[in-house]
């Protein structure tokens, strides 16, 4: 029932994973996913792909495996401006960016510092997700957070391998909440997406599932139904 994983990582974004875009396009595949985003790390985090890497994702083919590839990047927000790690042209040439905070490239700002952060960084019009708002290290103010995303254009991913038992973003399953709760209230959608480095995870969203069962979320709230809607969305 779900089409797509926008969050996903190859060989680019180093932390020791040896898999390539095919062998993530492969897995999907497997998963019955017709379509993933490929969103490597931002040239910020270590060992991830630098701004030539992003530049030539242009020229990648766009299906493998007959699994339709949109190419992205997962940005590193460096500062409560929201400043970000590729440069306007290079993401212009991109699919869309994920925003996200990365304890490599961030301290932990107030509850103040780290909303302003986000929605400064979502007035990019590549930036249509953001990423795993849920960590517990980085406090936002999810009404705050919802209503900048529904102006600008951008969703609040629920993010799976947060939820996962081996997640190390703290317990965030109130913060989730949190997420579905504003989300639902301003009926803005949210996506799912598994974060998975490498192809082991590909469309795992099995946490998340969890939670929007239990806590009864809309199902036409949730992106991943169509890959259509999914990319009417961030042509918009
Ligand atoms: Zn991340
Ligand atoms: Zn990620």
């Amino acid at each position: 029932m779900y089409e797509f994983d926008p969050h996903l990582h190859c060989i680019a974004s180093g932390h020791g994973t040896t898999h390539t875009i095919t062998d993530l396009a492969k897995q999907a595949r497997e998963q019955h996913l017709s379509m993933i985003g490929l969103t490597d790390h931002g040239p910020a985090t270590m060992h991830s792909g630098r701004v030539s890497y992003f530049r030539n994702l242009k020229y990648a083919p766009k299906n493998r495996c007959g699994v339709e590839i949109l190419y992205g990047v997962e940005l590193n927000i460096l500062d409560y401006k929201g400043n970000i790690d590729l440069d306007y042209e290079t993401l212009e040439s991109l699919d869309y960016a994920i925003i996200s905070m990365h304890p490599q490239n961030i301290r932990p700002g107030s509850t103040e510092e780290n909303t302003f952060a986000y929605v400064n960084a979502m007035k990019h019009p590549k930036v249509k997700i953001v990423g795993h708002c849920d960590d517990t290290k980085y406090p936002v103010d999810y009404q705050a957070l919802v209503l900048a995303a529904k102006h600008y254009g951008v969703v609040l991913e629920l993010n799976n391998s947060s939820l996962s038992p081996e997640g190390y973003r703290g317990d965030t399953r109130s913060n989730a909440r949190s997420i579905l709760y504003w989300c639902r209230y301003y009926r803005h959608p949210i996506v799912l997406s598994s974060d998975s480095h490498g192809k082991e995870n590909v469309g795992d969203f099995r946490y998340a599932i969890e939670l929007i069962k239990e806590d009864e979320f809309p199902e036409e709230l949730i992106l991943n139904t169509s890959t259509k809607r999914f990319k009417s969305f961030i042509e918009a």
